[in-house]
């Protein structure tokens, strides 16, 4: 029989060295109060007796927002250090915030999720065996390590560092152009990316990660994007509510993802930052795509897709291919997975549409926290799955504008009656798969080229002729 032994429960009746010390005085660090609510002595054996401590947590709330009263400040991020947790027990019970399976790291580097049977919604119940514990929402991703992974990135000499000015609390708004220096910029599209309007979101910027590691590594493949594109990628666009550990606004109170039709006074700097960068490179050329990297604690990821009604049916037509583009052989992103909104004025969406009347491509994709697809059956989100989701983002973008990068080539036809014709110059000898596009690559053939040098392929219909494009994969590569 296995004896248990309650001794005491009286939280007052504790010595010093039994009380945990809550810190968030670090990057991101963040939390509201803290409140011990019960603490117990239990005897699992004879001879052994843990102290289990329960907290109550209110995590902190953004400040009152100046250009949207009526919204609530939002508190849902949470990032806290707790010394003297070893051989205890904690539980933590988080009122104000709905954190699924929280994380948790003994050196504020390496995080994990809680374990099923320790962590459920609002809820952590575990024994700690070091005395120091980092928890939080989800994994951080904050200005400090930001700095590191811009070091690296920068390194390499397609990738120059600029600021588009400087936030209320003073950090720099620091944008990175990656392209080609060799390859005139004349042909190539041009594509902005922003993230971490929401500093709670960090998903986004794991996400964003993996697409920077792919875009800036020294590959045959990596070489090609760059030939054909510049990218404008601001990490964190409000990188004080980053440091600063706030959940959906600057540090202001400013909620800026909803700020860019507001007139100056209640617009928040680094939105006008934004807007004047943006301004200035659309008035050399239109961008191609503005994307908008956020997370959401939705249980799947989703682009929000411009409704035809409030665009027009190319533009829409544009937005599903991209948001199907990125579902495909995605094993994280489905196609019921999409939302579907207007853009209006407020979101940088609305702003980029009555600048461009639908010239510039501009979507919100959003990463989920816990798991994919509405399945808590699928593994749970990490690190390394946002990162692979940058990854196939890039790939996604890459089809969409039909780049032609080593092993996969996207070919546009030419239409003669009932037939469309393919055709690609320098086409490598092997063996290739051919796809069409029916909301999914569609394998249509299997094709040997002999010799380097001219591909061809014709579809033929009964009725209107296909119109879209054609993917010529190189089998046994892992981007065919
Ligand atoms: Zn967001």
């Amino acid at each position: 029989m296995k004896w248990l032994f309650i001794l005491t429960c009286l939280s007052a009746g504790l010595q010093e060295g039994h009380v945990v010390k809550f810190s968030t005085n670090f990057d991101s660090g963040s939390i509201g109060k803290v409140t011990l609510i019960d603490s117990v002595w239990v005897r699992p054996s004879r001879t052994d007796s843990v102290l289990h401590l329960s907290y109550e947590i209110i995590s902190r709330s953004d400040p009152d927002n100046p250009a949207n009263p009526e919204l609530k400040p939002s508190a849902r991020w949470f990032y806290f250090m707790m010394e003297g947790v070893r051989g205890k027990h904690i539980y933590l019970d988080f009122k104000n915030t709905d954190p699924m399976r929280a994380v948790y790291s003994y050196d504020g580097k390496h995080f994990q999720r809680f374990e099923d049977y320790q962590a459920s919604m609002r809820k952590v119940s575990s024994f700690f065996s070091r005395d120091t514990v980092y928890v939080a929402y989800f994994v951080p991703y904050g200005w400090e390590l930001l700095q590191e992974r811009l070091k690296h990135w920068t390194a390499s000499p397609c990738v120059a560092m600029d600021t588009l000015g400087t936030s209320m609390m003073g950090l720099p708004i620091q944008i990175l152009t990656i392209t080609d220096p060799l390859v005139p910029d004349k042909g190539k599209n041009r594509i902005w990316i922003h993230a971490r309007v929401h500093p709670s979101e960090s998903p986004a910027n794991w996400q964003l990660d993996g697409l920077l590691g792919r875009l800036t590594e020294d590959s045959p493949v990596a070489r090609q994007y760059r030939r054909q594109s510049v990218f404008y990628v601001v990490p964190f666009a409000n990188p004080d509510g980053v440091y600063g550990g706030y959940s959906r606004s600057n540090a202001r109170g400013i909620n800026q993802e909803i700020n860019w039709d507001h007139n100056d006074s209640l617009t928040s700097v680094e939105v006008q930052f934004l807007r004047a960068r943006m301004d200035s490179f659309m008035q050399e050329q239109p961008f191609d795509l503005v994307l908008n990297m956020h997370a959401q604690s939705d249980d799947k990821i989703s682009y929000y897709v411009p409704t035809l009604e409030s665009t027009n049916p190319e533009y829409h037509q544009k937005a599903m291919h991209l948001a199907y583009l990125t579902t495909d052989e995605n094993p994280y992103f489905f196609m019921e997975d999409m939302f579907y909104s207007s853009p209006a004025p407020r979101y940088v969406e609305g702003w980029i549409w009555n600048r461009t009347k639908g010239e510039t491509l501009a979507m919100t994709i959003e990463m989920p926290y816990s798991f994919y697809n509405n399945n808590p059956g699928r593994p749970w989100v990490t690190v390394t799955s946002l990162r692979k989701n940058g990854e196939l983002m890039l790939r996604a973008i890459s089809d969409f504008f039909g780049w032609n990068i080593p092993g996969r080539y996207i070919l546009k036809g030419t239409i003669r009656g009932k037939k469309t014709v393919y055709r690609y110059e320098n086409l490598p000898a092997g063996e290739y798969q051919v796809f069409i596009w029916k909301d999914a690559w569609v394998p249509f053939d299997d094709v040997v080229q002999k010799r380097t040098g001219i591909f061809r392929c014709v579809i033929r219909t009964d009725r209107e002729p296909y119109t879209g494009p054609l993917r010529v994969s190189q089998k046994a590569t892992w981007q065919n």
